[in-house]
């Protein structure tokens, strides 16, 4: 199907042609219905794939359509790398062009006041890796409670990192009633148990 029976609005569809995407790859037709719809998602995807625009697409569209009660995050991308962390970033500014939404990168090796003082203004996404996430959670004011769609990517990556139990407590910060969507490039049996413990009913997508 063409980007135009995704069940994205105009800003968003406006931004997909000054990128000059002509049709969506695989995995983000079959993936953004299913993220609108609100269901979990379990994609077996590469990079290269289109990956990052099928979570961030739907993502911008979903939170485009209601408005933050408080200004804390409503959503949260997990990165492996800060590479991968900034590259989301750039996708999520260029999709979101014509939208008011507002981010954070939090990552390491920058600073982390700078980070805080942008969480401070109030933020609805945060793409982050995991560890920078945990040190700014550990020392307080950053509240996950309305974090209610989550993003793992790139799983196997964050499982050969050693970031599973990192995630483990991310998650248990956020609310049981999320929406989340995992990614990973393959699909080994530790990958498919983390994938039962962190998804409900996932529709399952493989590219
Ligand atoms: P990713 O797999 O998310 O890392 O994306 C790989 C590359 O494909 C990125 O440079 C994207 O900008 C590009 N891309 C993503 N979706 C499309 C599309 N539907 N048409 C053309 N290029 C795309």
């Amino acid at each position: 199907p063409p980007f135009s029976e995704l069940g994205l609005s105009e800003p968003i569809m406006r931004a997909i042609s000054s990128m000059g995407y002509e049709r969506p790859t695989p995995i983000q037709a079959a993936a953004i219905p299913v993220v609108l719809s609100g269901r979990d998602v379990l994609g077996v995807a590469q990079t290269g794939t289109g990956k990052t625009a099928s979570f961030t697409l739907p993502m911008l569209e979903l939170l485009s359509g209601s408005r933050a009660r408080a200004r804390m995050p409503r959503s949260l991308i997990l990165e492996p790398t800060r590479e991968l962390a900034l590259q989301v970033a750039e996708n999520f500014k260029s999709y979101g062009q014509h939208l008011r939404l507002s981010h954070a990168l939090l990552i390491g090796g920058e600073s982390m006041a700078d980070q805080r003082a942008v969480l401070n203004q109030g933020v609805d996404v945060l793409i982050a890796t995991p560890g920078r996430l945990l040190d700014l959670f550990e020392r307080g004011g950053l509240l996950l409670t309305q974090a209610r769609l989550l993003v793992i990517d790139e799983a196997d990556r964050m499982l050969d990192m050693g970031f599973i139990p990192d995630i483990e407590r991310i998650v248990g910060f956020l609310p049981t009633d999320r929406q989340t969507l995992f990614f990973s490039a393959t699909m080994a049996p530790e990958i498919r148990k983390l994938a039962d413990a962190f998804l409900r009913t996932p529709e399952e997508i493989t590219v």
